[in-house]
């Protein structure tokens, strides 16, 4: 439980308002420059900080950097985003990966077209029942966007305060504690950038290994520093360990260089992407030659000595890449390697085909989820 404290005449306990007064200073000198902030003062603008928060749910703030400003330059609008192909939000968002948030974002500028005449809801409510927002986004875009006195709490934020408060509970038994701490810290003053400054503080300073606690503003102030457990913390529970599936990928190949692909079906994982062609996924023995029945071609498949693994929420995949040549080949779709970039492919289909050595020029680098 949070004891109740003493408050200044703003209404703050005392301590969130010294925590928060120092917090703030140090994000004016060293905060993070990132494509999507306003500048401290400037007005704020919805729509990026949706998107940004959007791409940064499941993947690392520097590929993000990269990736926001030439989809903000091609969808600059939430009306362009509702307007547009499906096909098209898919293909401009390679290289963030989990597509699934890129689907749920047009659903949502569709919605909001629909429900609130372009312009995205303000309050809680609202903005939950719009697709792919969650608590945490919906906690952001209200602080953020809409200046609303509300501290969102991600892993990173998570971790400072366990370490702050020196909160021993493992998580995720620990979440409600934290997020009663954090909004103890919730206030009317600059809540956007108390927000940003929680998430620099996470990400910068207070680091999962090794944190710098010396240029922290709340050293004084955090009982894990000064209890030499700052590292330690947040303690979690263990986790069972994902199930592996597997199978084989089918690399095709006609005399001139074009490579067999199909399209995902558009629902489920992955849904409305381009893949090579393979086996059904399975978790349990591996068959090889069941799985060679699913090729898409009678041919001679070379299989590859080490399987491509790639890590999903639920599971790990390996595919083992069977390469083969055709005369002429089935129905489908055909693609040479300098023409990846017209296909969506996921990341898992990009590294097996560099494990081939056919990834191609110009196609966009693969993104790396936020650890
Ligand atoms: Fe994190 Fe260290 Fe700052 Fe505590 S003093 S909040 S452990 S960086």
């Amino acid at each position: 439980m949070v004891g109740a404290e003493p408050r200044t005449s703003e209404g703050w306990p005392t301590a969130a308002a010294t925590l928060i007064a120092g917090l703030l200073a140090w994000y004016d000198r060293d905060r993070r420059r990132l494509p999507w902030r306003a500048e401290p003062g400037a007005a704020v603008e919805p729509y990026p900080v949706l998107l940004s928060e959007i791409m940064l749910q499941q993947t690392t703030v520097a590929t993000v950097s990269r990736r926001f400003p030439p989809f903000l330059a091609r969808f600059p609008s939430l009306e362009a985003l509702a307007a547009a192909d499906l096909a098209d939000v898919l293909h401009a968002w390679q290289g963030l990966g989990y597509y699934r948030r890129a689907r749920g974002l047009h659903a949502l500028a569709r919605a909001v077209a629909a429900r609130h005449a372009g312009r995205l809801p303000s309050d809680a409510a609202s903005l939950r029942s719009l697709p792919g927002i969650g608590p945490y986004t919906e906690s952001a875009l209200r602080a953020i966007a809409f200046g609303q006195p509300v501290v969102p709490v991600d892993g990173n934020v998570m971790r400072v305060l366990a370490r702050l408060y020196r909160i021993e509970t493992p998580l995720p038994a620990a979440a409600p504690e934290l997020n009663a701490r954090a909004q103890t810290l919730a206030s009317d003053c600059r809540p956007g950038d108390v927000a940003q400054a929680l998430m620099d503080l996470g990400a910068t300073l207070c680091r999962p290994r090794a944190p710098r606690c010396p240029a922290c503003p709340w050293q004084a102030a955090c009982a894990a520093h000064g209890a030499g457990v700052a590292e330690q913390l947040p303690r979690r529970a263990s986790r069972p360990a994902r199930p592996v599936r597997r199978g084989l990928a089918f690399l095709l190949t006609r005399p001139d260089g074009a490579m067999l692909f199909r399209r995902r079906s558009a629902e489920g994982l992955l849904g409305g992407l381009h893949e090579l062609p393979s086996s059904p996924w399975l978790e349990g023995e591996f068959v090889i030659a069941a799985a060679l029945g699913h090729a898409p071609a009678t041919a001679e498949w070379r299989l590859h000595a080490r399987p491509v693994r790639h890590v999903f929420t639920h599971f790990v995949l390996e595919l083992t890449l069977a390469e083969a040549a055709t005369a002429a080949g089935p129905a489908g779709i055909w693609c040479r390697a300098a023409e990846l970039g017209r296909l969506a492919l996921p990341s898992v289909m990009r590294k097996l085909l560099r494990q081939a050595g056919r990834s191609g020029r110009g196609a966009p680098e693969l993104s790396q989820p936020r650890g």
